[in-house]
């Protein structure tokens, strides 16, 4: 559950986490606080959304090609994923 001195990382911060915590490399710690931050900031929760869409779609990691579109549609699949 939440430690004591639970500091929140911000969106810079959990931008730059996204990669590793998609492929299952974030400490234990670093993963919670992800998480953590993905629930109370819906921005990033949306950005997680569009990386989550690149990869189920080509297999890498390219933020940066992701359209308005590709980020509305990922809303459920990212749901479904966070399900499982
Ligand atoms: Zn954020």
């Amino acid at each position: 559950m939440l430690s004591l001195r639970r500091r929140d990382i911000v969106c810079q911060q959990a931008v730059e986490m996204v990669t590793d915590y998609l492929e299952g490399s974030l400490p234990r710690r670093s993963r919670r606080r992800f998480e953590a931050h993905l629930r109370a900031c819906p921005n990033c929760a949306a950005y997680i959304e569009q990386i989550k869409l690149t990869i189920e779609l080509t297999g890498t990691i390219e933020p940066e090609d992701l359209t308005p579109e590709a980020k509305a549609d990922l809303t459920e699949l990212y749901r479904r994923w966070r399900s499982e």
